[in-house]
This record gives C-alpha cells, sequence and structure tokens, in this order.
C-alpha cells in the first residue's frame, strides 16, 4: 500500500488503529504534506467481507462526500488503488472519546455539556441530509487538539429518507435502541437519538446505563424508562431529565435535535467551536 499511495503524496508515519475491514495510519497527504489519518481499507475480496464491500463501503463512500461540518470528521478525499480504498482524512490529534473517559472516568458537567451540544451539531447536520449514523458510541466520537467533537466512522450509516424504514441490525449492543434490539423496522434519526443519551450517560457518570450481560433483561430495563444515577454523581437535575427523556423507550416520543437544543439543560448554552470564545 505505501509505495502505491506514494502516487497520491500520501506518506504513512504511523499507526493509528485497526478495526475489522480496515487498519488506520498517520500520515501526510498532498502538496503541504498536512498530518491526516487515513483509514486503509483491503477490499481483496473474501466471504465474510462481502457484505461489507458490497454495501456499506458504498455508503459510506458517498455519505463522507457529502458531510461538511466542524464537529463531523472530514474525509479530504477517497483513494482507490488495486485491491484497497483509502479514506483520507482530518487527523484527531486527542483520539476518541472512549480513551479519554478511561482516562478521567466521567467528565466535568460543563465539559460533557460543551461535548454534547457539538455532538448535537453533528447529528443535526447528518438529519439534513436524512443520514443515520447507526454506530454511534464513544469510540466513534473523535477528539482534535482542542476537544472538539468530530463524529466519525460511518460506515454503518445510510440514507433513510422520511417513510422509508429499515430493519438492519448495526451498531454495539449497548448503546443500540430498544427497536433495533428487538429486531423491529426503524425509521427517521431516532435510532441516532437514543444512542446519543447513552453517550451522554456516559460522560455525566462513567458507566454505561444499561449494563447487563443478559440481552433480556437489558431490554426490560430499557422498556422500563428507569434510568438510575448513582449518589455519587453530582450532575443537575436538568441534566439527568434530558438523558431520561432522550431514552424514551418508545422512538416516537423521543425528542428531536431541536428539542434537545432547547431544552432546560442546553437552552443557555452558545454553541461554539474551541479555542474561539463562546
Ligand atoms: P473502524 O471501522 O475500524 O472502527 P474507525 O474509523 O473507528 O474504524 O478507526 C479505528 C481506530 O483508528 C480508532 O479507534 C482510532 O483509534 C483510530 N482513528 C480513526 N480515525 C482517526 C482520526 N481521524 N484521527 C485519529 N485517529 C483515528
Ligand atoms: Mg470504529
Amino acid at each position: 500500500v505505501p509505495i502505491l499511495a506514494k502516487d497520491h503524496k500520501l506518506n504513512i508515519t504511523g499507526y493509528l488503529g485497526g478495526g475489522s475491514y480496515s487498519s488506520v495510519a498517520k500520515a501526510t497527504f498532498g502538496d503541504s504534506q498536512m498530518v491526516v489519518a487515513a483509514k486503509i481499507i483491503d477490499i481483496t475480496p473474501t466471504k465474510a467481507k462481502e457484505d461489507y464491500i458490497r454495501k456499506f463501503l458504498p455508503r459510506e463512500t458517498e455519505i463522507v462526500k457529502i458531510l461538511q461540518h466542524d464537529n463531523i470528521v472530514r474525509v479530504y478525499q477517497v483513494i482507490n488503488i488495486p485491491n484497497h480504498v483509502i479514506f483520507v482524512s482530518e487527523y484527531c490529534a486527542n483520539g476518541d472519546l472512549l480513551k479519554k473517559l478511561k482516562k478521567t472516568k466521567s467528565l466535568p458537567e460543563d465539559e460533557a455539556k460543551f461535548m454534547f451540544r457539538q455532538l448535537i451539531a453533528a447529528l443535526m447536520h447528518l438529519s439534513q441530509f436524512h443520514i443515520i449514523h447507526r454506530d454511534l458510541k464513544c469510540e466513534n466520537i473523535f477528539l482534535d487538539a482542542h476537544d472538539n467533537v468530530k463524529l466519525g466512522d460511518f460506515g454503518f450509516a445510510r440514507v433513510l429518507k422520511a417513510g422509508e424504514k429499515s430493519g438492519t441490525f448495526c451498531g454495539s449492543r449497548a448503546y443500540v435502541a430498544p427497536e433495533i434490539l428487538r429486531a423491529k423496522d426503524y425509521s427517521g434519526n431516532a435510532v441516532d437519538v437514543w444512542s446519543a443519551g447513552v453517550v451522554l450517560y456516559i460522560m455525566l457518570t462513567g458507566s454505561m446505563p444499561f449494563d447487563d450481560r443478559n440481552p433480556q433483561k437489558m431490554i426490560e430495563k430499557q422498556l422500563a424508562h428507569r434510568i438510575r444515577f448513582s449518589r455519587s454523581c453530582t450532575a443537575s437535575t436538568a441534566a439527568k431529565t434530558l438523558v431520561l427523556e432522550v431514552l424514551h423507550p418508545h422512538a416516537p416520543n423521543r425528542p428531536t435535535y431541536k428539542a434537545i437544543c432547547d431544552s432546560e439543560w442546553l437552552k443557555s448554552t452558545p454553541y461554539y467551536m474551541k479555542p474561539q470564545d463562546p
């Protein structure tokens, strides 16, 4: 890969991480040799990768070309070389949110608010194009050098127009909405709203809202709509109320992104990017 990538002015300088079908390298790119992250996907056909190559990768490629937002990992170029596709993307110096939470456990409420507001801004951008992410979790929320949120990994995303339904199971069990866990059809972006609620709970508490090894028990807890906060959790009532509203078991009852921004917890929080002043 590196030898062919050089023709595209892409020079691999290090290793950042790896997933099931890809590895991500640190690299420099273009005439200016700016620092980038290069997601290198091996598309040599195998039975296991068939669905991914035929269905999900073309969707991801289409979607990342559409999206241009300060809180979404920018993809500068998609390079096609024999047996590989390379996504040349914005480099997120502070890694991902899971890594950060492993260090600090939970976040101070003001920091959680700032990051959640940016995440909602990214999701509002997706909804303008009827795009749902479907794999929203702390590992896919990247952070730039100032800890601004950069939503990434659109490997399960798809365009879902009003009235269209999907039944595909996507995402990680701990973050997935109950309608997906129960293998029901879903429509609209309520599945992403749910996952954002799980992320918010984790930011505020450092733990999972429905951590249960037993899938059946987990669904029961979700449907009961009872969200517990430990006594040591110092989050405000406004924050806890928003978590409860967002994690509504019945998808149509979940708030819209607009309603989330207008909630008691967020309404007086201006959206801004660091290091600029609010
Ligand atoms: P996968 O589909 O394999 O999960 P991801 O896009 O989530 O692919 O990337 C896998 C890992 O690579 C991430 O967990 C992270 O450690 C690293 N990584 C991915 N994109 C970036 C980026 N833009 N900047 C910095 N690190 C990244
Ligand atoms: Mg990922």
